[in-house]
């Protein structure tokens, strides 16, 4: 069912899509799937959520009010962590430990934006100088308003309450529209915003397909804005129809990052942040470092250890979007690369959606396997001779999200960090995580 006004509805269609459970190929359940209908009756609960009272709404109540609810809803995310992390396997396919750790990481989102919003009563109405005794003014900070939340599967939950936590502490009501491939976790939030008893309307969680759900969402007049994690090709319509009204977007979307390695290092700690940059949460992470630059002098040796480690890697990957990586894969080895290992579906197994870890060398910066983001486990190889063309090969991409370097010369680290085009670096490993 859907989650609007705090109430579980039927979609206004009846439409509903089914759930895969990508290790067994089985259809395990289904989801709603919400139409421009249903997009209608969360908006008006979300307006009704601002509105209600006369003036004693969510938005104008005190910040430490919202934040006792967030509060409350991190407490239930740890009580339940365990049966939500089961939920996430069997829905998008991650493995449990991380699952597990994806968990704490929304119940820790949620305290974290609680922190915040406890802190923004005191800041409400701070003066601001005048050269005038006669005039007084000060800042007051208001929410937009409706917000929309449209999110991607690779950490169904997380992603979402990196979008829903804000907005709540913001005083915001908003509509969260998850991934169609994994939306279950998203539904469980909802009960638990039952449970804590959080007003009406001011989180409704429609599940559904992005044209279907996510489009009418984005374009309508009366959400205030849209925020998006997702790919490009998606981010550019959502932009495109939010500008249609100059309705503010915030988009996350994809990448294809540089790891440079330089001959100076140890070729096992950098052949181990090589991999865990590039295979880490099967290789669907918006950052992967994806694109491997390796200095000529050491590139046999290191590339002879990163082949025998990653045929050792026992977790195989798994990707609902297998067919589009294998794809990828295919028509790389047409245009010319080479496939060190992996590249298909393992033999042994005879269903699941698993991909072997792929590395392809003999890559041209013409191919789109070099130019494209895959999203999946694929690591592709080039060499440099020197540290400018190693620049110039890490910062000729269209996506600019990430790079790492892997040096003992921490000058030569301080310089590339500077003239990386990239949201993030990191310096001597990739991707670290931290509990
Ligand atoms: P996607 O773009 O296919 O879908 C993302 C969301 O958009 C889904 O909820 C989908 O239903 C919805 N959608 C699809 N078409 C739509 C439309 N026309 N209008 C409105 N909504 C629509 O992306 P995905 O495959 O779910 O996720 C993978 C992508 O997300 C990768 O590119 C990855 O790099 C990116 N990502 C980025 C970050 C980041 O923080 N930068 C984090 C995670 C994932």
């Amino acid at each position: 069912m859907l989650f609007i006004d705090s109430e579980w509805q039927e979609p206004v269609l009846r439409k509903r899509i089914p759930i895969i459970n990508p290790t067994t190929e089985e259809i395990i359940g289904d989801i709603p799937a919400a139409t421009a209908e249903d997009v209608e009756l969360a908006v008006r609960a979300a307006r009704r959520a601002l509105a209600r009272n006369k003036g004693k709404d969510w938005s104008t109540a005190s910040s430490a009010v919202r934040a006792k609810y967030m509060r409350a809803i991190a407490a239930k995310i740890k009580e339940r962590k365990s049966q939500l992390a089961k939920l996430e396997v069997m829905d998008c396919g991650k493995p449990y430990d991380e699952a597990t750790s994806d968990m704490d990481d929304v119940a820790g989102c949620f305290e974290y934006y609680a922190d915040l919003a406890e802190g923004l009563d005191a800041k409400q109405k701070a003066p601001i100088s005048f050269p005038s005794e006669t005039f007084k003014s000060h800042v007051l900070k208001e929410p937009i308003g409706v917000v929309g939340l449209i999110s991607p599967w690779n950490y169904p939950l997380l992603m979402a309450t990196w979008k829903v936590a804000p907005a709540l502490a913001a005083g915001c009501a908003a509509i969260l529209k998850p991934s169609e491939l994994a939306s279950v976790t998203c539904l469980e939030l909802a009960d638990v915003c039952r449970e804590v008893g959080l007003p009406a309307g001011v989180l409704n969680i429609l599940t559904g397909l992005g044209p279907e759900a996510g489009a009418p969402l984005a374009s309508h007049p009366h959400v205030d804005k849209i925020t998006f994690t997702g790919s490009n090709a998606t981010g550019h319509k959502i932009m495109a129809s939010a500008a249609q009204l100059v309705k503010p977007v915030s988009l996350e979307l994809g990448g294809k990052s540089p790891i440079v390695v330089f001959q100076d290092v140890d070729l096992d700690r950098a052949a181990e942040w090589t991999m865990f940059g590039c295979f880490w949460t099967n290789g669907q992470i918006c950052s992967a470092t994806s694109h491997l630059l390796v200095q000529e002098s050491i590139a046999a040796e290191f590339l002879d250890r990163l082949v025998k480690w990653t045929k050792n890697i026992k977790t195989l990957i798994l990707s609902k979007k297998y067919e589009k990586i294998l794809k990828f894969i295919s028509r790389a080895k047409s245009e010319g690369a080479t496939v060190l290992c992996g590249g298909d579906q393992p033999k042994h197994l005879n269903k699941g959606y698993f991909i072997e870890p792929t590395i392809i060398t003999n890559v041209d910066r013409s191919m789109e396997i070099w130019r494209e983001e895959v999203f999946g486990p694929v690591l592709c190889v080039k060499t440099f001779s020197t540290e400018e063309e190693a620049l110039e090969l890490a910062n000729d991409s269209q996506y600019a999200l990430a790079a790492a370097v892997i040096s003992n010369d921490l000058e030569r680290c301080e310089r590339m960090t500077r003239a990386f085009q990239a949201g993030i670096v990191w310096v001597n490993c990739s991707q670290p995580c931290f509990t």
